[in-house]
């Protein structure tokens, strides 16, 4: 702990001001400070263990809801079929998919904007997982930060080999459930639970995602921990852009606090003194080794660790809570409440745009897809009987879960439709079928050269759409 107090130390510019020259877990030396927090209790700890106990039934759960016997959310990525909220989408519907990741983008920094990264704090599986799963079962097995740190300086010993293998071993169990979570999310639990039950031949390559997945996520919370979010997430990278003076998130407050100094025995006033009284409590419970008191910084997951830890020490010497808190930059120095800026305004109205737009074809969206193109091959054919005769090829999708038989019907003109090759055309679930037929027509209701006819799709005889395409016949 000792080690981590002098790392953290600030450098002074010829006009006085202090800046970091790196970040909380690098040392002078560019070696990795690993960092022991200090266990920590209170309100705000509290409800986000409530908060997290929610969401992971949820993250763990959802594979297992289905909808008419289908997943309810499948992001199967690798045949490219994706199952959101029951309803299957494909690749034909990636608008729909650019649209959404455009909208949640956009939420994403418009809600940055004004809360900051509570997300992080709060939702996000790293965070709950680090802080709410694998620490709490690291504080379980081998004590409190300092604790920790003594174990590790310790020389290897059976207690300390006893402790360490159990804890990898629970470590390395969790992975694996998370990793298996993961590919159910991606092929769907019944074919998870293939590869869990049926011998490893018959599923080389879902057996080796589960390993490979089990495997990072277990190096993740084992040993690469915090460092995910500060060199990896590109949300926590982009806060310096998204955040301004008026975004909530956790804030010292140093009027109140500064100067700071310890309290002297006997006196619990902190004469001259503001209500910080240095005890860095705050820092020691930091999972990614800052001292908030330094202002918002890259690393700050907004766990709210130091919110509580300053209000036990708050409540100790009894001075008002809340020295570490909820709140925005304005509203610390200046006392100015929540403003809405332009930057918000504008976000707001790309969002409602973006909504509104995503929504309507989402709306629209048909559960059959047709294209109809005119084959290659001769224009038109002349036929014995005096009509003209266009052949036409159709990829037909069926976007549902079950199976339909298709017809074609031309639309305000005489004339008759035949496939080629087939009586009938039926889909089976999420099938794509190509398919040629032949369209004649009556001489006598052709006057252009390139007409355009109208073409219903019916689906079990039901009309789902009109396509339109174009039939070609020779000068009158
Ligand atoms: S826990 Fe509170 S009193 Fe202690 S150093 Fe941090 S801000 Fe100051
Ligand atoms: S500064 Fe406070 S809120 Fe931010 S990561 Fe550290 S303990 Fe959590």
């Amino acid at each position: 702990m000792a080690e981590i107090k002098e790392e953290l130390a600030q450098i002074k510019n010829a006009d006085g001001e202090t800046y970091r020259d790196r970040i909380g877990i690098i040392d002078k030396k560019g070696a990795r400070i690993w960092i022991y927090p200090k266990l920590v209790a209170g309100a705000f700890h509290h409800w986000r263990v409530i908060v997290s106990i929610i969401l992971l039934v949820v993250l763990f759960g959802v594979p297992f809801i289905k909808v008419d016997g289908h997943p309810f959310i499948m992001l199967n990525i690798l045949e490219r079929k994706f199952i959101l909220f029951g309803l299957a989408f494909w690749p034909q519907d990636f608008y729909l998919f650019a649209l959404t990741f455009l909208s949640i983008v956009i939420f994403i920094v418009l809600f940055t904007a004004v809360f900051g990264r509570i997300w992080c704090g709060w939702a996000c599986p790293q965070t709950i997982f680090m802080e709410m799963v694998f620490r709490k079962i690291e504080f379980w097995i081998e004590g409190d930060g300092p604790k920790q740190y003594a174990l590790d300086q310790a020389p290897w010993n059976a207690d300390k080999i006893l402790k360490k293998t159990f804890k990898h071993i629970i470590f390395f169990a969790i992975s694996w459930v998370i990793g298996n979570t993961l590919l159910a999310y991606i092929i769907g639990v019944d074919e998870l639970f293939k590869i869990i039950n049926d011998p490893i031949g018959m599923h080389v390559n879902g057996f080796t995602a589960m390993t490979i997945f089990s495997l990072i996520f277990y190096g993740i919370f084992s040993r690469f921990r915090e460092q995910a979010c500060i060199y990896v997430c590109p949300y926590g990278r982009l806060q310096s852009v998204l955040l301004d003076k008026n975004s909530i998130g956790v804030m010292y407050d140093f009027q109140r606090g500064e100067p700071r100094g310890k309290l002297k025995k006997g006196n619990t006033d902190g004469e001259n003194l503001g209500d910080c009284i240095d005890c860095k409590l705050c820092v020691q419970v930091c999972p990614t080794g800052i001292d908030i008191r330094n202002g918002t910084q890259m690393e700050c997951v907004n766990c709210t660790a130091c919110m509580d830890a300053c209000d036990s020490v708050m409540e100790k010497i009894k001075r008002p809570k809340n020295l570490i808190r909820y709140g925005s930059y304005n509203l610390i120095s200046q006392k100015l409440p929540f403003k809405i800026t332009p930057r918000i305004v504008l976000y707001s109205a790309v969002l409602t745009v973006l909504i509104t737009v995503t929504s309507v074809f989402l709306f629209k969206r048909k559960d059959i897809q047709t294209t109809i193109l005119r084959a290659k091959g001769p224009i038109f054919q002349l036929m014995e009987n005096g009509d003209i005769r266009n052949v036409y090829t159709a990829k037909v999708l069926n976007k549902t879960f079950d199976a339909m038989q298709i017809e074609f019907k031309l639309e305000g003109v005489e004339g008759n439709i035949a496939l080629i090759g087939t009586h009938e055309l039926r889909l089976h679930p999420d099938e794509l079928v190509e398919s040629t037929f032949l369209v004649d027509i009556p001489r006598k209701s052709i006057r252009t050269m390139n007409t355009r006819i109208k073409i219903g799709v019916y689906k079990d005889g039901m009309k789902v759409s009109t396509e339109e395409t174009s039939f070609v016949s020779p000068m009158q």
